[in-house]
């Protein structure tokens, strides 16, 4: 259901004990789009992230995906309602192989043409991991891990793609590598959200965007409106 929302966030407020990371998000991701979160170091991005995904609980604050709540639902029970994230960081399993790393990613399911089908989705989407598909993940490259934890998110077939940083670490050519396809993965049909500290890239390829500072939420909207917007280029783009 294209243009219909499939993530509604309310006034969502994340502690760390007693620090407020989050205060006061409100966003929404609609089917079939890029969504980019941007700001700068500690706005409170990967904490929003990491609550919509279950791995923390808002002190307040709503989080409907498909029609459903998911506050209080965990981490791994999110994955089967349909969202699946890749961390910041990566954190694929360096001792396995790459295919391994990719089957992993499907642990919830059971359908096994479904699994296979995907896994191809994802070698075509990332033909460098094809070519690695029996190497150990700790042996490849910053980039080829950052495709390998995309592609092991998408796996679980999901209905919303979280991306934390996907840029993080990478020279530029392989930014835009990985932003071409994650442009790929929305036009497939997958909806992303994607949480970037890289604002330029993030907003070259996002529908929408939302821009976070020190917990709050500071502008939101089209995202190649705000590529021309003074105050972002000022603050993000570098003057
Ligand atoms: P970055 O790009 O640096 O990851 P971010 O926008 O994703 O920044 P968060 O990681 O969400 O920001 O952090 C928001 C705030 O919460 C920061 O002030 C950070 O220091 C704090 N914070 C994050 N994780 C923890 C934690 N585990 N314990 C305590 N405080 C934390």
């Amino acid at each position: 259901k294209a243009g219909e929302d499939l993530l509604t966030v309310t006034d969502l407020h994340v502690y760390y004990g007693n620090i407020a990371a989050v205060k006061g998000v409100s966003l929404s991701v609609k089917q079939g789009e890029i969504v980019t979160l941007i700001g700068s170091n500690g706005a409170g991005k990967s904490t929003t992230l990491r609550t919509i995904s279950g791995l923390l609980r808002p002190r307040t604050g709503t989080v409907v995906f498909d029609g459903k709540s998911l506050v209080g639902i965990p981490g791994h029970k999110v994955v089967g309602h349909g969202i699946c994230q890749s961390p910041e960081g990566r954190r694929i399993f360096p001792k396995m192989t790459v295919e391994e790393n990719l089957e992993l990613g499907a642990f919830l399911r059971n359908d096994k043409a479904g699994i296979a089908a995907d896994k191809e989705r994802v070698l075509d989407l990332f033909p460098r991991l094809k070519e690695r598909i029996a190497q150990k993940a700790g042996t490849m490259s910053g980039g080829e891990q950052q495709m390998l934890a995309v592609g092991r998110a998408l796996m679980g077939s999901p209905k919303l793609l979280l991306l934390d940083e996907p840029s993080m670490g990478l020279a530029p050519v392989l930014v835009d590598l990985i932003f071409d396809t994650i442009r790929t993965i929305r036009d497939q049909g997958t909806t992303v959200l994607v949480v970037e500290q890289n604002a330029l890239a993030a907003l070259r390829i996002g529908d929408y965007a939302y821009v976070l500072e020190s917990g709050h939420l500071k502008q939101e909207g089209v995202a190649r409106e705000l590529l021309k917007d003074d105050s972002i280029v000022k603050a993000y783009l570098g003057g």
